[in-house]
């Protein structure tokens, strides 16, 4: 099991008497998920009652926000280093290496093809008129080469310091590999890196008790400021996503549990509730990485190597739901400008999808700026993709709150997969109802 630091041990007799055991009765011994439920739905329900006045709260949203991406950086660095030393044995990386990208891969090849699929069948954008949109002016999409050089810190301080997850892995991945090869004598090191995981971990849950407050604020901008009506300008499209999304996250990832992992889906979907919540209401991979590590190791019984080689890897690497979005989009697109796509170019378009996904940052509504890259495949010019972010944009948040859930479910399938392949998942763990 976990490495995780020991809950802090409840008294003997808790009061259960005054404001504070009432407080512990009705709060503290509630599951966090069904706290983080009703901060969702007294969230939307506020929004849709005060309007635009719920922006006066989004700064509670934004402080949980910030404290759970202040975790990331630490956590990532510690956690890597600390998962692949604990091997034992180089051998180890490479297998669990090659199983978790081989994972990624196929899951996103697959999203990517739901979302093409779901594209032709809703047609949403056949008959769609971009009058009155303000084109957006888009950064360059960075190339394939250019993303893969990026990798390899100038300055893994620096990478450090300005939080850039994918040059910190690769730097984690390599001291975690000198710790390996030296053996006995980095000993103290294996146990320091260690530690400090195990603290950030310690941290993740107490930030997370912030988690219903931050939720409630959040969705109450969202729906305060953007309403429901959000969803009937882009319905279509809106639809194809979610039903895209829920078959991703339902039927592919429900389906490689049960029958790749041949594990019950259940407790799976049921443990993995905090990360879902957080990735729907912060629409951010990096938000969620804290949460799914958490949710990994403590309910589904994945092992701290494996957790912490998988985890940070997904977050930034694989995302289901934005590959399907990128996908969808592209076929929006070219129904919108009447481009009549060949099946050449939905293979063109399929293997840009899954680049641009791999290369997006896991925040939100990142992906809407790499748009470019896909849309130069079918001949849309530069200006006709400005005018569709410029359209989309305005209903991105729930667009977004919606892919980063597969985003986040793709990750703790992939960690429970490997876990399992590796000989590396508590299985009591991953049967038994979590517990707070
Ligand atoms: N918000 C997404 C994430 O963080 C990225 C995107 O699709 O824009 O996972």
């Amino acid at each position: 099991m976990s490495d995780l630091a020991p809950e802090p041990a409840a008294p003997a007799t808790p009061d259960r008497k005054g404001v504070g055991g009432f407080v512990r009765r009705y709060w503290l011994e509630v599951t966090l998920w069904k706290r983080i439920l009703l901060g969702l739905v007294l969230g939307t329900i506020l929004g849709l009652a005060i309007g635009e006045q719920a922006m006066g709260i989004k700064w509670i949203g934004d402080l949980f926000v910030r404290l759970i991406r202040m975790i990331v950086t630490p956590l990532v660095f510690f956690s890597i280093v600390s998962g692949i030393a604990g091997m034992g044995d180089v051998k180890r990386l490479g297998s669990i290496g090659a199983k978790t990208l081989f994972m990624y891969l196929a899951l996103t090849v697959v999203a990517v093809s739901v979302g093409l699929s779901l594209g032709v069948l809703f047609q949403p954008g056949a008959g769609m008129d971009f009058a009155g949109t303000t084109p957006q002016v888009l950064g360059e999409a960075p190339t394939l080469g250019a993303y893969l050089m990026s990798i390899v810190p100038l300055n893994p301080f620096a990478a450090l310091s300005n939080g850039d997850i994918p040059a910190i892995i690769f730097f984690a991945i390599l001291i975690g590999m000198g710790v390996l090869i030296i053996g006995e004598p980095a000993a103290p090191a294996v146990r320091l890196f260690q530690i400090g995981s195990d603290i950030m971990l310690v941290l993740v849950r107490v930030i997370m008790e912030l988690a219903p407050f931050g939720v409630f604020a959040l969705v109450a901008w969202v729906m305060g400021t953007s309403g429901p009506e959000t969803f009937i300008h882009v319905f279509l499209l809106a639809c194809a996503l979610v039903l895209g999304c829920a078959i991703q996250s339902l039927i592919v990832h429900g389906g490689v549990i049960g029958l790749i992992a041949r594990l019950p889906v259940v407790p799976f979907f049921r443990d993995i509730a905090d990360a879902v919540i957080v990735a729907f209401s912060t629409s951010s991979s990096a938000a969620v990485l804290p949460v799914a590590m958490r949710v990994a190791e403590k309910n589904l019984g994945v092992s701290h190597t494996v957790a912490s080689t998988t985890l940070p890897l997904g977050a930034t690497l694989s995302m289901d739901g934005t590959a399907l979005y990128v996908a969808l989009l592209a076929v929006f697109s070219a129904q919108a400008f009447g481009v009549d796509m060949s099946v050449a170019q939905y293979f063109m378009v399929g293997l840009v999808c899954v680049i641009v996904a791999v290369g997006t940052a896991p925040v939100p509504s990142a992906s809407l700026f790499m748009l470019a890259a896909v849309l130069q495949v079918i001949g849309l010019s530069a200006e006709q993709t400005a005018l569709v972010v410029g359209f989309i944009l305005p209903f991105d948040r729930i667009l977004d709150m919606t892919r980063t859930v597969p985003n986040a479910t793709s990750d703790l399938v992939v960690a429970v997969t490997v876990a399992k392949w590796e000989g590396e998942l508590d299985e009591v763990a991953y049967r038994a109802k979590p517990v707070e």
